[in-house]
């Protein structure tokens, strides 16, 4: 049996025209020989009924306190809406589906609640559907964990979701479809020019998705990498064929067309980041402070320590937390530095050649970005910005490599 996932991100699914496309996409993947799994993401963006934001909201207007377990009961709720809806609508024109939840589906997951990872994927629930001949529709975002209660993947883990069920089906091929063309440059919300990547390694997305591409979710890539299933993510709504995400030709992979040697592939940004800077001095304090904040589940970023101090970034929402742990720990002596953004440079042409740095600096300055702190692997360079700044910074570092470019 050839199987293909298909995954429809919120937008895709929201409106009656998006489940139409959905419909023609999946009569499509039947036409030509696949048994077809189908995985969706709630409806819509925040503000519409069912969408994972609202659905967040709707959890807190119930007061502070809601317990993991019963907000990951309650956020699989948007996904499950949307399976049945799917596979109603699926089965009215004629093409007959299911809907499953995760858990049904036979995704097992770990007892994080909020983020939890897939620990399994028992495929017999998905595959004695298909064999029956329908469209299975699963609900992203969620699985069970070992004591049977619902858990959540993780703020974008529907992409997860169809990752893990692609691997363990050993289906031909994932698409993830989505309001753009593709993964592209930069964030088309910034960059009106950016291009769409046609064909990149999953170490790349990976990377890319990691420091903020939100296109792709990171530990989809990293699922699709283990199992070697290619990802193709793709528009609904248009026919442009999008970004395959494969193996590097060095793995071995014959290429219908080269890839691209630029040295930076892709700006990615996150925002929504605080920089904490704190004079420790005493040789207890670095490895104390660091400690404490894992203790609270702080994930720390941008990491920089010397003798007399540590700087470091952490999510704006933390912030207050973060600050109490360090006053409790005597380390008063400390600045930390709100509406932060990191924007980051990705490509894996750039090991070991000299100069990136040079041009992100150069770029920034002429766009009169501050860079408070930077940080760098064989194949990214970071730097914290002002958010305030973010579009212009992305904008300049895609213009000083010229990714606009074919
Ligand atoms: P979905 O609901 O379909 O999962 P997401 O909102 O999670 O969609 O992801 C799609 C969005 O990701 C796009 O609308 C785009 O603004 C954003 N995005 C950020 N970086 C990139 C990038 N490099 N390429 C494409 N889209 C990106
Ligand atoms: N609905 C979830 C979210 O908004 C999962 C997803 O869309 O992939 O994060
Ligand atoms: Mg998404």
């Amino acid at each position: 049996m050839r199987i293909i996932v298909q995954k429809f991100g919120g937008t895709s699914v929201a409106t009656p025209e998006g489940r139409e496309a959905v419909v023609r996409r999946v009569r499509q993947a039947l036409d030509d020989g696949y048994a077809t799994v189908v995985v969706v993401s709630a409806m819509g963006r925040q503000g519409d009924p069912y969408a994972t934001d609202t659905l967040i909201q709707l959890a807190q207007s119930a007061g502070p306190d809601l317990a993991p377990r019963e907000m990951d009961l309650l956020l699989s709720c948007g996904e499950i809406i949307s399976s049945v809806l799917m596979a109603a609508t699926l089965t009215a024109a004629g093409i007959p589906a299911v809907a499953l939840t995760g858990g049904q589906a036979g995704i097992q997951t770990d007892e994080n609640y909020g983020n939890a990872q897939i620990v399994k994927v028992d495929p017999a629930p998905v595959l004695s559907r298909l064999k029956e001949g329908l469209v299975v529709v699963v609900a992203g975002f969620q699985g069970v964990n070992a004591a049977g209660e619902v858990t959540t993947l993780g703020r974008g883990g529907s992409d997860t979701t169809a990752a893990a069920l692609g691997g363990a089906l050993r289906a031909e091929v994932v698409e993830i479809y989505t309001d753009v063309d593709g993964v592209k440059t930069a964030d088309p919300r910034l960059v009106a020019e950016a291009r769409t990547l046609s064909v990149t390694t999953y170490d790349e997305i990976a990377q890319m998705a990691h420091y903020g591409a939100k296109v792709v979710h990171p530990r989809a890539v990293e699922i699709a990498m283990q199992h070697r299933v290619p990802i193709r993510v793709r528009s609904t709504f248009s026919d442009n064929p999008g970004t395959l995400i494969t193996y590097s030709a060095e793995a071995g992979v014959i290429w219908s067309e080269p890839f691209s040697d630029r040295v930076v592939t892709a700006v990615t940004h996150v925002v929504g980041l605080a920089q904490v800077v704190v004079k420790t001095g005493r040789d207890w304090a670095t490895p104390r402070l660091f400690r404490r904040l894992a203790n609270a589940g702080i994930s720390v970023d941008l990491i920089s320590v010397s003798m007399e101090s540590s700087a470091f970034s952490i999510p704006e929402s933390r912030a207050a937390q973060a600050e109490m742990i360090l006053t409790e720990l005597g380390l008063v002596d400390l600045q930390v530095r709100h509406g932060c953004a990191k924007v980051t440079v990705v490509g894996s042409g750039m090991r070991g050649r000299p100069g990136v740095m040079a041009t992100v600096a150069e770029a920034l300055y002429a766009a009169e970005v501050p860079i408070w702190q930077t940080a760098d692997s064989h194949v990214t360079i970071s730097c914290l910005i002002p958010a305030a700044d973010v579009q212009r910074a992305v904008q300049a570092l895609h213009d000083a490599f010229e990714l606009g470019r074919i």
